[in-house]
């Protein structure tokens, strides 16, 4: 076994030393960006912030979206403010020195909302009981129908519901300045990047872009440091991809959401890729292989290939990445290398194998890899 081991670990020196791509990984916590750390990366390409309203704070989330009163609204997130900033001050410190990429939050609105069956149930419930319904399941149940989407993934989520919900990115952003400002004077060096998701039009990016730049300035002013992060763009929309010289304008880096951007390609539920129907349709053999978990080169790879030459034309300096789960699958990571991308972002667990594919793409061209 020792003698394995010995052998991996030259192999990834090797391909640490012939590789172009940079390898950074997925994280949302301290101890996922640790351990990534561990495997080699050199950043956290994705930081997603959904996790974050999960559990205990949902309650505030729900406040947050759904308050009847902008009061009650921004009681709500001044709640959340110290919450993420230690969220994020905590990923900062593991990632000290490297960059971290953090996602404004992208829920599919479904999954923080209370669900309206729920609700309906146990308002009908008290009432056959002869009692009240409870006031707060009712103001929720309203609001909920008020709310209510067909198709959640392509509804309020991503920058969308950073532009309707008025003081959410100042939120995510001023957690964001205050963690860089209080690393900055504990004399760490944090390299935070912001990244505004499922951007279809370069005029969402300018209109958040100046709200970061906005509330970055006020942070500076009161902490007495700099504060200064690049702010970026998933490319996760065909019409991000097809217009990626005019969001190029306003976005210092992209990175490619291979997940959502297979999806509203072909046209595919991310979500159902477990469903029956699914796994009958790839043994029709349309598909080689699952376009959610190999790129598909001839589309979506076309429209990456678009995007890098657009966005490029427009910002030769413009840094870009993958974030979706091909930026972890072999073959995938030797098409990236070979469409000029800057670095791929894997789950922790496959940074050492994105290391290995990565040096393999640098030493052997660009066709796909011979290890599956
Ligand atoms: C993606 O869409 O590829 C992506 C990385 O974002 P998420 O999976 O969080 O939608
Ligand atoms: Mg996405």
């Amino acid at each position: 076994a020792r003698g394995v081991v010995d052998a991996v670990a030259r192999a990834l020196s090797r391909a640490d030393t012939v590789r172009r791509l940079e390898v950074r990984a997925n994280a949302d916590t301290p101890e996922d960006a640790a351990r990534a750390r561990r495997f080699g990366a050199q950043g956290v390409g994705l930081c997603r912030t959904e996790h974050m309203f999960l559990g205990e704070r949902r309650k505030l989330v729900e406040r947050m979206i759904l308050a009847g009163t902008d009061a009650a609204r921004d009681r709500a997130l001044a709640e959340l403010l110290p919450l993420q900033r230690q969220d994020f001050a905590g990923i900062l410190e593991a990632m000290d020195g490297l960059p971290v990429t953090i996602r404004l939050l992208d829920p599919p609105l479904h999954e923080f909302l209370p669900d309206l069956t729920d609700l309906a149930v146990r308002i009908a419930a008290a009432e056959a009981r002869g009692g009240e319904a409870d006031a707060h399941d009712v103001d929720m149940l309203t609001a909920v129908r008020r709310m209510h989407e067909e198709n959640p993934m392509l509804g309020l989520r991503g920058v969308r519901l950073g532009l309707v919900v008025p003081g959410l990115v100042a939120m995510q952003v001023r957690a964001i300045g205050e963690a860089v400002a209080g690393r900055l004077r504990a004399g760490g060096a944090p390299r935070a990047e912001i990244m505004v998701p499922l951007v279809g039009d370069v005029r969402e990016l300018r209109l958040v872009g100046e709200e970061v730049r906005r509330v970055l300035a006020d942070v500076s002013r009161e902490s007495g440091v700099t504060v200064d992060c690049p702010v970026g763009t998933m490319i996760e929309l065909p019409r991000a991809a097809l217009t990626a010289g005019r969001i190029a304008e306003e976005a210092e880096f992209f990175s490619f959401g291979t997940n959502d951007l297979t999806q509203t390609t072909w046209g595919f539920s991310r979500d159902d890729v477990e469903a029956e129907f699914f796994s009958a349709y790839l043994d029709k053999g349309v598909f080689p292989v699952s376009p959610f978990e190999t790129l598909d080169r001839d589309g979506v790879g076309r429209l990456v290939g678009i995007a890098v030459a657009e966005g490029r034309a427009a910002r030769p300096d413009l840094k870009i990445g993958v974030c979706g789960e091909h930026g972890g699958d072999p073959d995938s990571v030797h098409f990236f290398h070979g469409a000029g991308l800057d670095y791929v972002s894997c789950s922790p667990f496959r940074v050492p194998v994105a290391r290995l594919e990565a040096g393999r793409a640098a030493l052997g061209g660009t066709e796909g890899s011979d290890s599956r």
